[in-house]
């Protein structure tokens, strides 16, 4: 059993009044820490390289170029890229010329971080159209439909080319649609990687922000159960590199 790993930056930093106000989600001491300033509790990117480096896994971490300041995080990407995890195009979809802002956006993400290989809408806001978009401006995936839009788990490629690597389990789908408790979520996510286990491989999208959350928290249990059961880990772009072997 292969799982893709991946995140969404949707996030990195939120006001002092909001943390507050949702502190409930957080520990306690979680809270004191980012109210002391020791902690920023919405950029976790290198909390989940830390956790899953203790597995030697690597993940695929979707950037946006536009909902905060990428240059704010460019030590962060560098750090990324180096330690051997990917960095793919979040793309916050456009009203009117997506083919041009696509392109301007690609191309900024690529000035600090190099190749970016995929794409993954924002809000998952992906129609046929950006598919063809998103190939003709060189990207090799999109990984934005979920599993069940597709109707197979395994990555597939589509008419116009471009090779779609569905979500099998989204972390807010769980939280925020169904409003499962943590137990809950855990067996459902188990549930889940049975039912692709015939496929033999399911991606699964957590977003970095909510780590330390309840709910999003449930991520290193995750992965403890992914080391326990030797399951594989891939980034997506190691699928299209076995795609293309
Ligand atoms: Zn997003």
């Amino acid at each position: 059993m292969r799982v893709i790993l991946t995140h969404d930056v949707d996030s990195i930093k939120k006001p002092l009044k909001h943390v507050l106000k949702v502190r409930k989600r957080f520990s306690i001491r979680d809270v004191i820490k980012h109210v002391l300033g020791l902690k920023n509790l919405y950029n976790n990117i290198e909390d989940v390289m830390a956790l899953e480096d203790t597995y030697g896994f690597r993940s695929t971490f979707f950037i946006p170029v536009d909902l905060f300041p990428l240059l704010e995080i460019e030590d962060i990407l560098k750090e990324l890229v180096r330690g051997g995890w990917e960095v793919g195009l979040h793309y916050v979809v456009e009203s009117v010329q997506n083919r041009a802002l696509m392109k301007i956006k690609k191309e900024f993400l690529q000035s600090i971080v190099g190749k970016v290989l995929g794409v993954r809408m924002h809000q998952l806001l992906v129609n046929i159209e950006l598919l063809k978009i998103a190939k003709d401006l060189g990207l090799a995936y999109d990984s934005s439909y979920r599993a069940y839009e597709i109707g197979k788990f395994s990555p597939i490629v589509m008419e116009c080319g471009i090779l779609e690597i569905p979500i099998g389990i989204m972390d807010t789908d769980l939280f925020g649609r169904l409003m499962m408790d943590e137990r809950k979520a855990i067996k459902y996510i188990v549930s889940k990687v049975e039912e692709a286990r015939e496929e033999g491989i399911i991606t699964l999208l957590f977003h970095q922000e909510s780590i330390h959350m309840k709910g999003g928290r449930i991520y290193r249990d995750i992965l403890e159960y992914i080391h326990r059961h030797e399951y594989k880990t891939l980034t997506c772009r190691d699928v299209v590199v076995n795609v293309n072997e």
